[in-house]
This record gives structure tokens, sequence and C-alpha cells, in this order.
């Protein structure tokens, strides 16, 4: 079994709560959720983080970008925020790179 937990909720190894998938992206409801709506979307593929991201990713980028964006109309969100922390000093705890939605609240910032 795989250490990464997003590539073992991939691989059906361990549970959580599916919003979306195909074969490129799959999307999640974070286990500890910092807004009304927390959606995780992440690559199928493990990807270490986005400095791990190489030219050929960008439509995989693209698509998880454009993926937050329709769940977040199907939502109805009126606004939310998409976040990618990056390495551990930009706040990033789990190394498989994901695209946070947050949304459902005023989002404030500087974030922290
Ligand atoms: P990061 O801090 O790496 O940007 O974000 C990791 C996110 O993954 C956190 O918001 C955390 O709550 C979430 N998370 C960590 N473990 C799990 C898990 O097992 N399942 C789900 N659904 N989310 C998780
Ligand atoms: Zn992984």
């Amino acid at each position: 079994m795989t250490a990464c937990i997003f590539c073992q909720i991939i691989a059906g190894e361990a549970p959580a709560r599916i919003v979306y998938r195909d074969d490129g992206v799959i999307a999640i409801h974070d286990i500890m959720p910092q807004a009304p709506t927390h959606i995780l979307i992440l690559p199928v593929r493990h990807i270490t983080s986005l400095m791990e991201t190489q030219a050929r990713d960008t439509a995989l980028l693209g698509e998880m970008c454009s993926r937050a964006v329709s769940i977040a109309r199907e939502l109805g969100l009126p606004g939310y925020r998409l976040v990618i922390n990056t390495g551990a000093q930009g706040g990033q705890t789990v190394g498989h790179v994901h695209l946070h939605l947050l949304g459902g609240r005023q989002m404030t910032w500087p974030p922290g």
C-alpha cells in the first residue's frame, strides 16, 4: 500500500466523500473543513507538489482549475477561494498536489 493518503483514497483503500472523478482528476470533501464548502481537487497521478510539476502537466493543472470552477458553479457559490499550498513553508501538509476550493463564508485577506 502507498504511504500517500490521497493515493490510498484514489485506489479505494481509504474512505473519502467523493464529489467528482474522471481519469485525470478527483474531487473530495476535506476531512477538516475550513469553510462551509471545502473541497480538494487533485490529480489521479501522484505529483508531490506544484514544485514538481512540469510543462507536460499544464493541461492537468488547467483541468484541476476548471473542475473547481464547475463544482463551484454547481454549488451556486457566489464567490470562493482557490488555494494550492506548496512546500512545507507554503503550508502544504499532504505531499500530493491539490487545489483547495473554499467557499460558503466571507473570505478575509491576508490569509494566515
Ligand atoms: P495542505 O495543508 O497540504 O494544503 O492540505 C491538506 C488538506 O488535506 C487539509 O485541509 C486536510 O484537512 C486534508 N486531509 C488530510 N488528510 C485527509 C484525509 O485523509 N481525507 C481527506 N478528505 N482530507 C484530508
Ligand atoms: Zn499520492
